[in-house]
């Protein structure tokens, strides 16, 4: 049977690169270097042996897997369960191929469905870290994770930037994911919702066909689950407003759940109808305040015990004193004095986390916004990485967020061409001039780009 799958690879291989539309780069890195390791009562197992390992792995199964089992079942014309695993792990599975593969096709199920409903599935509850500015939000939202529909219908959910609204309703939707086998749960973000009514319904030259207009509507409609992150974004957008609010009535009448998360309370939302904010604030209103110094300090250590670090009281001290209102940051100056002393090979001491801290503890500087400011909110934005956006990986993926990072720098920064291609790290200050002007001159005919750029600049200046 190996022979056959064997002899029936480069088949295996052509149909998916066909069949799903992807890319030479994600072929060549991805898919070319897997390798066949058996095939057992319709059990293949794949080896992955990428340098990426762990990290990678993971990712392939996530984007890949299914698509691959299913170019695998066609080709062979016989229905397959598949396995990656890592070349490390090839030995144990021989002993166990059977229990390890059921294993993770439960798994992949539930991954699949998380994928399916835009879901990130590092955002849990369980790492959530309750305090008293937060335990009312955190308990309501697993009391709507529970018992979806039935008790605070919507809830809605606000707080400042970076508190932890998108890590709960997105545990919510995870927690209904993992107990509920059949849940439709479907996250999005207000944004990207916007930008599916504008390509849909807000394009003059040519008309969407009545059925897409349809299959949008019944995408957010057939749901058991709507979580609608961010929504003061559809302030002052009279089409998306009216699409949630026809959306929002239909659900409400079927008990389904909704939550939303906002920057405020809904009544003190502006450019929004006021028939929606009465929707909005229908059911349970919650806020997320400021974490207090024990938060902050539970927050430190739970995050540095996940990256595998016990740090000294003081150093943690330090941090929790001068990072009070932003868990993001909080987490974020951790993790730089973690990085840092393992760059550096340097002993974690308070006048080490002080020395790295620096630029960033400096409360009597005037709020100026740079580019490295611009480079997080936008990583943080596209859910992506700094190290992404600084490096030179060409996939549509990476080169956007990179480009709105040059264009942003260039509008918002008074740095030069040269010194915003240092912080990208480009050899070439032309490839800014040409990114600024990319997205300058994409903004003009793509709407999507435009109210994605609108968000950045309120992102980016919040008063
Ligand atoms: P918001 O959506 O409110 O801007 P996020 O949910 O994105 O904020 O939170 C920012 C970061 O801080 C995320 O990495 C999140 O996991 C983390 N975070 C926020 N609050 C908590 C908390 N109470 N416990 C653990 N992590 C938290
Ligand atoms: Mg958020």
């Amino acid at each position: 049977m190996l022979d056959v799958l064997n002899e029936k690879w480069p088949d295996i291989l052509d149909f998916f690169k066909n069949e799903f539309g992807i890319s030479d780069i994600s072929f060549k890195t991805w898919i070319l270097p897997l390798k066949l390791k058996s095939i057992e009562n319709d059990n293949v197992v794949l080896i992955f042996p990428g340098e990426s390992g762990n990290t990678g792995l993971q990712y392939i199964k996530k984007k890949y897997l299914a698509f691959l089992k299913i170019a695998i079942s066609e080709t062979l014309n016989q229905d397959v369960e598949l396995q990656i695993i890592l070349p490390e792990d090839s030995k144990e599975t021989e002993n166990h191929a059977n229990d390890i593969s059921s294993i993770s096709m439960e798994q992949l199920s539930l991954e699949q469905r998380i994928q399916e409903s835009n879901l990130d599935k590092k955002y849990t509850f369980d790492t959530f870290v309750v305090g008293s500015n937060n335990d009312i939000a955190q308990v309501t939202s697993l009391a709507v994770a529970e018992s979806p529909g039935e008790i605070y219908n919507p809830l809605f959910i606000y707080g400042g930037v970076g508190l932890g609204k998108t890590h709960l309703i997105q545990s919510i939707g995870n927690f209904i994911l993992s107990n509920n086998p059949s849940a439709k749960v479907l996250y999005t973000t207000s944004e990207s919702f916007t930008n599916e009514v504008v390509d849909l319904l807000g394009n003059k030259k040519h008309k969407t066909p009545q059925e897409d207009i349809i299959e949008f509507r019944q995408k957010y409609r057939n749901v058991d689950v709507l979580l609608i992150d961010d929504i003061q974004f559809i302030s002052n957008k009279e089409r998306t407003q009216e699409e949630i609010f026809n959306i929002y009535n239909d659900l409400f009448l079927k008990h389904k759940q909704i939550v939303f998360t906002s920057d405020k309370k809904p009544k003190d939302m502006e450019g929004i109808e006021e028939r929606l904010i009465s929707r909005f604030a229908q059911g349970l209103t919650v806020d997320i305040q400021n974490p207090d110094y024990e938060t902050r300090m539970a927050i430190l250590k739970d995050k540095a015990a996940v990256l595998g670090y016990t740090l000294d009281e003081n150093v943690l001290q330090y941090i929790a004193n001068h990072f009070t209102s932003n868990v993001r940051e909080l987490e974020g100056s951790l993790t730089r004095v973690i990085s840092f002393s393992k760059i550096e090979r340097r002993e974690i001491s308070i006048d080490f986390a002080k020395d790295v801290l620096k630029d960033l503890v400096s409360p009597n500087q005037e709020e100026k916004i740079t580019c490295e400011n611009i480079i997080d909110i936008v990583a943080d934005h596209y859910q992506i990485s700094v190290s992404d956006i600084c490096s030179s990986k060409k996939s549509r993926e990476f080169t956007i967020p990179r480009q709105v990072c040059m264009y942003l720098c260039r509008v918002y920064t008074d740095y030069s061409l040269e010194a915003i291609a240092d912080v990208l790290k480009k050899d070439n200050h032309a490839t800014i001039s040409y990114g600024y002007n990319k997205i300058k001159k994409d903004m003009e005919t793509d709407d999507s780009i435009k109210n994605t750029i609108e968000i950045l600049k309120k992102k980016l200046n919040p008063k």
